[in-house]
């Protein structure tokens, strides 16, 4: 596992510290060059299918919904002035019955009332329907009222779900499984969306086995499964993402320059994880940079601070790509590595595709939990769950290579740099869940 180093280079002395980029300011950068890419192409995939993909155009109904003026109970079609004149006590004919699917176009015979169930057409000139639990049906088939009803009582207006000429859904939505039920209201069988980013997912360490390959009890000591492979693999799938899973690259620079310049032949955005550090071993900064360009590299964040964004050329003739993939390169360390995709990657990918809502609202709860050393110079994101209460417990493990700490959350607290919490402190609570929404 550990490949012997070829292109191992004399420790440089120390730059001078810069101070690190904040968040925003590296967020806002890279929502910058996402929107300014070459927009990703339209395609059309059939409603059945569009589940988790984002509209690349508004949705126009060509048609109002519910089409007609309808009944939302069982129960008697009624006209309310025949019902004042009649008086209370009295009984109404039953001229007619309407049944979901019926055109219902025939009026209400006046002194009359209509059998009606729900979704049926009302017929011209009820002006209210009375349920049935509120209805008495005599032995000579006329139907009495034990409730007065009002005007428009149970009628489903035409066009109060949807007008003609609305757009139900706006370009950069991502569909769900009540976007799909919409568009399938309006009639529309076939929908266009974003065509899916292609991303090319590889890691770097030469410490790195893969489960299945090597068992559990002969892992040598020094050897590390590779975790992030297979959390970020699904992280970007669920990001919309179309994922090529280049493997392991070795800690070796013309290794990691291979593997890059291929990815880039190809994918839109190129992931890494680890090596982006400020170590000897650490090649793929120095491949990116020798490749296209490195614009970005560490961000004042615990964890996650060695996250680097660049660009790496390729041959611009590729059909409809730009003349370079976008690089994205995330930390090592497991819990950078997850962190820095959700509240990074993901807006970047997010923007990509055009979604309009990419900011995960932070919701204000309350800690459980003491927070006494924080970070001076960086925010933090800190692995919390929620309690019965609504209130945060906190992981008591915060390492960057605790792995279990995520997998135990519910989300992360915001915390400002050097901001100490104590039990009872309203902290932001960004929950897992929005941001895989
Ligand atoms: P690096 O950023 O390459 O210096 O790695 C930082 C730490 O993260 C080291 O302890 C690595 O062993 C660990 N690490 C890097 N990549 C992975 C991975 N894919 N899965 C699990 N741990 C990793
Ligand atoms: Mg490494």
């Amino acid at each position: 596992m550990n490949t012997p180093d070829t292109a191992r280079t004399a420790p440089s002395p120390a730059p001078p510290r810069k101070p690190l980029m904040p968040l925003d300011e590296a967020l806002s950068n890279l929502l910058d060059r996402a929107a300014a890419a070459t927009p990703l192409a339209c395609e059309t995939v059939a409603t059945w299918d569009a589940d988790g993909r984002v509209l690349a155009q508004d949705l126009i109904a060509e048609l109002e919904v519910p089409g007609f003026d309808n009944s939302a109970m069982d129960g008697y079609a009624v006209r309310l002035s025949d019902l004042l004149h009649a008086g209370a006590e009295a009984s109404f004919e039953v001229s007619q019955r309407v049944a979901a699917g019926a055109a219902g176009d025939a009026p209400l015979a006046s002194g009359t009332v209509a059998r009606i169930f729900t979704g049926a057409p009302v017929p011209p000139g009820a002006d209210a329907v009375v349920i049935q639990e509120d209805s008495v049906v005599d032995a000579d088939g006329r139907v009495r009222f034990t409730a007065e009803p009002r005007a428009g009582q149970n009628i489903r207006r035409a066009g109060e779900d949807v007008a003609r000429g609305q757009a139900v859904l706006e370009a950069g939505q991502r569909l769900s499984a009540a976007h799909l039920g919409l568009a399938a209201s309006i009639g529309a069988a076939r929908l266009t969306v974003c065509r899916k980013p292609r991303v090319a997912l590889l890691s770097t360490g030469d410490e790195l086995a893969m489960p299945g390959e090597v068992a559990p009890a002969d892992l040598p000591r020094g050897g590390v499964f590779n975790s992030n492979r297979f959390f970020l693999r699904a992280l970007l799938q669920r990001l919309g993402c179309e994922v090529t899973d280049l493997g392991i690259v070795p800690d070796r620079l013309e290794a990691t320059r291979q593997t890059l310049a291929k990815a880039a032949r190809d994918h839109d955005v190129i992931v890494t994880s680890g090596g982006v550090s400020v170590g000897e071993e650490d090649h793929v900064k120095p491949a990116v940079q020798a490749l296209g360009s490195l614009e970005l590299w560490q961000v004042a964040i615990k964890p996650g601070k060695p996250f680097a964004y660049g660009r790496v050329r390729r041959d611009a003739s590729a059909a409809g790509l730009d003349d370079a993939a976008h690089f994205i390169g995330l930390p090592g360390n497991p819990v950078s590595s997850y962190v820095t995709g959700l509240v990074l990657l993901r807006p970047f990918l997010l923007r990509l595709q055009g979604r309009r809502d990419i900011v995960v609202q932070a919701l204000p709860a309350t800690a459980r939990f003491t927070w006494d050393a924080p970070d001076p110079k960086r925010r933090e994101f800190l692995r919390v769950r929620l309690d019965a209460s609504g209130a945060l417990e906190r992981h008591a493990h915060q390492g960057s290579g605790v792995l279990t700490s995520v997998a135990w959350a519910d989300g992360l607290v915001d915390n400002p740099a050097g901001q100490t919490i104590a039990p009872g402190d309203v902290v932001r609570f960004l929950p897992f869940s929005a941001f895989l929404d």
